[in-house]
């Protein structure tokens, strides 16, 4: 067991949201903002952030490894540490970059903590609300100390959620306005660790996914399976985190998730 003590990484999250985050909130100033792999946003504060994050979680677990979102920009060759028998963190340090930026409130810090391909926990923290969100394999989904337990809804067309279509053909496009007519509302938070929380909580009932970067989509998916909610892939598997490039539906009943599915097959 890893012996990971809840409050240890409360304590992370807090200090590094109070003294790295928060204090370049609606603060930054035109050298901290850059952009990465061409047009994606990525800030000082991330970078800051994910190295502060870095020392604090492999100083309380000794012989883990590391996998950080802005590490792999410039280093592509960490993933290979989810092959390796030991623990390993995936951070997202901000996750939201742009609602960052842009002084929007959807931001949150994104943990997990896995051991080969199974994710064993996982912790979304939102700064502003200094709100800690966290899951544990097989016992449950967690805000502050409140256990979650997700909200059915099956109609499809009494669902909102997002679609992402980042790696679909092209051709797609035009389709898609017709397919979101299916659903009750798409709308996005360009923050997918929130609407993972949202799903879990039933404020939100869906998404549709496209690029599965592990730190965008470990803690989240953790958080959904353990308040009851599924993941399911284009070719009806679980979410991997060791494979790349797969398409993947989350909602709160892997039967939702075949309905949509079934749908999507009528227009892709
Ligand atoms: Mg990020």
């Amino acid at each position: 067991m890893d012996n990971i003590k809840q409050e240890d990484i409360e304590d992370i999250c807090f200090n590094v949201s109070k003294n790295i985050i928060l204090p370049k909130y609606k603060n930054l100033s035109e050298n901290d903002i850059n952009y990465k792999n061409g047009s994606d946003l990525v800030t000082a504060v991330d970078i800051d952030a994910e190295k502060e994050l870095k020392k604090n979680l492999l100083s309380i677990l000794p012989n883990s490894n590391f996998i950080g979102e802005e590490e792999y920009s410039i280093n592509k060759n960490i993933l290979n540490f989810y092959n390796e028998e030991a623990y390993c963190w995936t951070v997202d340090p901000i996750d939201g970059t742009t609602n960052f930026v842009n002084g929007k409130e959807k931001f949150a810090i994104m943990i997990g903590l896995t051991f080969k391909e199974k994710i064993l926990r996982s912790w979304i923290y939102k700064p502003l609300e200094k709100t800690m969100c966290s899951a544990i394999e097989n016992e449950g989904a967690y805000i502050n100390n409140n256990k979650i337990i997700t909200n059915g809804k099956n109609k499809i067309e009494e669902t909102i959620g997002s679609i992402s279509t980042k790696y679909w053909e092209s051709g797609f496009k035009d389709k898609l306005k017709v397919f979101k007519n299916i659903f009750k509302e798409v709308s996005a938070y360009r923050c997918i660790g929130l609407e993972y929380i949202d799903i879990g909580i039933g404020i939100r009932n869906f998404a549709i996914l496209s690029k599965l970067s592990p730190w965008d989509h470990i803690p989240g998916i953790l958080f959904v399976r353990e308040a009851g909610g599924a993941d399911t892939d284009f070719d009806k598997n679980k979410y991997d985190f060791t494979k790349k490039n797969k398409n993947l539906i989350v909602s709160n009943s892997e039967d939702l998730n075949l309905k949509i599915l079934e749908k999507l097959g009528e227009y892709l």
